[in-house]
C-alpha cells in the first residue's frame, strides 16, 4: 500500500510502498479515504514529542470503511463508516482508568504515535476506541471532527459554564469550538495571531461575537479561555485579561514555556489547566452533538502525497480551517 512514512524525527516524510497491515485479535481493518492533519503531527515530525515508534505512519483523524475484521473484533460490519481518534488502546487497569480517566492512563498508546496511523491507504485499529461517523458529513469533513472537534470539545468542558469564552489560535479546533460554544449560548471572542485579517474575519463568519489579534483586549473580561496555540505566553495573556473564576485551558499537547507572573494575577480563584488526550465518553458525546450544531467544518484538501506540504502550511499558519488528507 502507499503511505507516507517518518523514519526519523526533523526530516520531511517520505512516500514508500509498505506491505498491508493484518488486523490482529480484537482489530478491524480500514481502507482509509480521509486523514485530518493535527498539529500534534508536527510536534511528532518536530521532535517536540521523544517517543514516537519509527519508521511511524502519522495520522490520528482518520475516516475510512471496515474492510476487515480480525479475531474478536465486533461492533462493526464490513462496509461500515468508521473514525479512528487519537487514543488507541488503553490498559483499563490503572488508577485513572478505574476512575473514568482513561485520558490519562499509564499505559495508553496513541494512534499516529505508538501504533501506525493513516498518512496511509490501510490501517488497523482496535474496534473499541473506534466510532461511528455521523450522517451529514462527508469523509473529508468528517476527519477534523476526530481530534480538532474532540479534544477541543473536551477543552470546552473542562471551561466549564464560562458565559465570556475566549479561543486563543483560531485554527482547526477553535473554528469548531467556536460553533459548538456559540450553539451552548456562550459569548466568543476569537484570538488570532497580530494583523491576521483572515482568520479574524474567518471566526467572525463563524458566530465569533469578536474577534481581534491577541495583542488586543477584548471587549469584556473572559470567564475562560482554550489556548490552542502552543505559545506559552498566551497562557498569561488570557489571563490578565480574565475576570475572577477563570480557568485559562491549554488544548495542545505541546507549548512553549510559560512565563512566570505575578500572583495577583492569578487570585481570584483563577486556574490555569491543560487537557490531555480524549476519553471515549468524550468521543461518544461530541460525535452525538456535531450533527446538531450543526458543526461545519471548513478544510484544506492535500492529496496523500503531499503530506508534507499540509504539515509546512499548518507550521507557517497558512492555513484557514483544517488540513485534510484525501487518500481515496
Ligand atoms: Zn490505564
Ligand atoms: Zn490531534
Amino acid at each position: 500500500m502507499r503511505a507516507m512514512i517518518l523514519e526519523s524525527q526533523r526530516r520531511p516524510l517520505k512516500s514508500a510502498e509498505i506491505p498491508q497491515p493484518e488486523p490482529g485479535p480484537g482489530q478491524i481493518l480500514v481502507k482509509v479515504n480521509a486523514c485530518g492533519v493535527c498539529r500534534t503531527d508536527l510536534h511528532i515530525v518536530d521532535g517536540d514529542l521523544k517517543e514516537p515508534k519509527l519508521p511511524l505512519v502519522l495520522g490520528h483523524q482518520i475516516v475510512g470503511t471496515v474492510a476487515g475484521l480480525g479475531p474478536g473484533a465486533e461492533g462493526f460490519e464490513v462496509g461500515d463508516r468508521v473514525g479512528v481518534p487519537w487514543l488507541g488502546w488503553t490498559d483499563g487497569e490503572c488508577r485513572y482508568c478505574r476512575s473514568g480517566r482513561e485520558n490519562l492512563c499509564d499505559q495508553a498508546r496513541f494512534t499516529g504515535y505508538d501504533i501506525d496511523g493513516g498518512y496511509a491507504e490501510y490501517a488497523v485499529a482496535d474496534f473499541r476506541y473506534c466510532f461511528p461517523i455521523p450522517e451529514g458529513f462527508s469523509d473529508l469533513q468528517a476527519a477534523p471532527l476526530l481530534c480538532a472537534g474532540l479534544i477541543g470539545y473536551r477543552s470546552l468542558r473542562l471551561a466549564g459554564d464560562a458565559e465570556r469564552l475566549g479561543l486563543y489560535g483560531f485554527g482547526a479546533s477553535a473554528h469548531i469550538v467556536c460553533q459548538v460554544a456559540r450553539h451552548q449560548g456562550r459569548k466568543v471572542f476569537a484570538f488570532t495571531k497580530p494583523g491576521d485579517e483572515e482568520g479574524q474575519a474567518f471566526a467572525l463568519e463563524l458566530g465569533a461575537d469578536w474577534a481581534g489579534g491577541s495583542d488586543q483586549p477584548p471587549p469584556e473580561q473572559l470567564d475562560a479561555a482554550i489556548v490552542f496555540a502552543p505559545v506559552g505566553p498566551l497562557m498569561i495573556e488570557a489571563l490578565e485579561v480574565s475576570a475572577k473564576g477563570a480557568r485559562i485551558v491549554s488544548a495542545g499537547i505541546h507549548m512553549s514555556d510559560i512565563p512566570s507572573f505575578p500572583y495577583a494575577e492569578l487570585w481570584g480563584e483563577r486556574s490555569l489547566m491543560s487537557v490531555a488526550n480524549l476519553t471515549r465518553q468524550d468521543g461518544r458525546e461530541f460525535l452525538e452533538l456535531a450533527p446538531k450544531v450543526p458543526v461545519r467544518t471548513e478544510v484544506t484538501e492535500y492529496p496523500l502525497e503531499r503530506a508534507n506540504e499540509a504539515l509546512d502550511d499548518l507550521r507557517s499558519g497558512k492555513l484557514v480551517g483544517a488540513a485534510v488528507l484525501r487518500v481515496a
